[in-house]
């Protein structure tokens, strides 16, 4: 998708703090880290946001929840993180390319909004 910041960053024409990459799936740092760990992890397949997830292949889908379980155990978060998804102009969504937060490292609110 051109002009997506997501997908140049997968390209490497941006360049990023990579943790993980397969087949699939891409993540890494965020610019602007929310916790002591924050990660974005991204499917190389460009689509808008996760209201839009179920149109990537099953194998992508896939991909996404194994990639969360290997990033956390890479970055030793046995004490938990957290998973957000911000969709849309409510959520505050700023980048239209599927992105999870991958938030951990420290006790967090139970406030999610
Ligand atoms: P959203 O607001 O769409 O849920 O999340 C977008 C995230 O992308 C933000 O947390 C922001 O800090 C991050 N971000 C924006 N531009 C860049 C960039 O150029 N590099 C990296 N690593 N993160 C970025
Ligand atoms: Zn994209």
């Amino acid at each position: 998708m051109e002009n997506c910041l997501f997908c140049k960053i997968i390209q490497g024409d941006i360049p990023s703090a990579k943790v993980y990459e397969d087949e699939y799936c891409f993540a890494f740092r965020d610019i602007n880290p929310q916790a002591p760990t924050h990660i974005l992890l991204v499917p190389k397949m460009h689509v808008a946001n996760i209201g839009e997830a179920c149109t990537l292949p099953a194998k992508v889908q896939t991909a996404l929840f194994a990639a969360i379980e290997k990033i956390a155990a890479a970055e030793k978060l046995e004490n938990g993180f957290r998973v957000v998804s911000n969709c849309g102009k409510d959520a505050c969504q700023s980048v239209n390319h599927l992105h999870l937060h991958i938030l951990g490292g420290k006790q967090m609110s139970e406030s999610m909004s």
